[in-house]
């Protein structure tokens, strides 16, 4: 079993603050990555367990979250930006059997949901995609989905793990913290964390094994609705071809393939 693993910064257990933790300057940035990769490993020791012969791990921060000298001898990292062409991309991914997503934060909007935002915590106020609000959880497993791997497991704050309960049917999660509100959590001790994480990962990959999760995916074609907190995100937006003005902070893309407007 081959196992692609999305990581993010906002939902590792001890990261609380955009300003302290997770903005690229922040005063305890490294030691966030730290705590990241610790978790990224009880998630490759979990599935090394239940058998995996190959690991990837995507690091999905945009400044890099991932405590490179740490990462677990098992384990690759697939890093660096701007990302390598989708079509190439997909050639790597398309070799894996399931995916997975440590560290995970909720959607933008969503009460207590703690660090929540979607893809710019700077810049979106929502993505819509076919009338339903989506965040970071539900653009992973839709592209992964269209290369049909299914999304088995994942880990993060309390209001991530609910989101992705409900929009993956048999997906397994490991709350590490409980969001109080956007910039207010209670984290468990990292070992705890790690210790949830390790035994998550493990029985999802056990469950999918007896019964296996179905791919994420919608059906088309689809719309995929932004809005931007200001206007001029949605003016420098609007001059890509094929993008929808809607209104003077909304824009809309369209197409019957979800990979070509999931990410852009
Ligand atoms: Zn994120």
């Amino acid at each position: 079993m081959k196992v692609l693993i999305m990581t993010d910064l906002e939902g590792v257990s001890g990261v609380v603050s955009f300003k302290d933790h997770v903005y690229s300057d922040g005063r305890y940035y490294e030691n966030s990555m730290r705590l990241l990769t610790a978790e990224i490993n009880a998630a490759v020791e979990g599935v090394l367990k239940e058998g995996a012969t190959d690991i990837l791990v995507v690091d999905g921060h945009g400044p890099g979250g991932v405590w490179f000298e740490d990462l677990h001898p098992k384990a690759r990292l697939l890093h660096g930006r701007p990302l390598a062409p989708r079509q190439i991309r997909n050639e790597v991914i398309k070799t894996f059997d399931v995916g997975m997503m440590v560290g995970q934060h909720a959607m933008a909007g969503v009460e207590r949901g703690n660090l929540s935002h979607t893809q710019s915590s700077r810049e979106i106020e929502y993505y819509k995609l076919n009338d339903r609000f989506i965040g970071e959880i539900a653009q992973f497993a839709l592209y992964i989905g269209a290369v049909d791997l299914p999304m088995i497991f994942l880990s993060g704050d309390d209001a991530a793990c609910r989101e992705a309960e409900e929009l993956v049917e048999g997906i397994t999660t490991a709350s590490v913290k409980e969001g109080l509100s956007r910039n207010s959590a209670i984290s468990l001790s990292p070992f705890e964390a790690r210790r949830r994480i390790a035994e998550g990962s493990a029985r999802a990959l056990k469950r999918h094994k007896d019964c296996p999760v179905a791919p994420l995916k919608w059906d088309g074609p689809y719309v995929l609705e932004k809005r931007f907190f200001h206007t001029d995100i949605a003016d420098q937006v609007c001059a890509r071809p094929g993008v929808e003005r809607v209104n003077s902070q909304t824009v809309r893309l369209r197409s019957d393939n979800i990979q070509d407007i999931i990410y852009v």
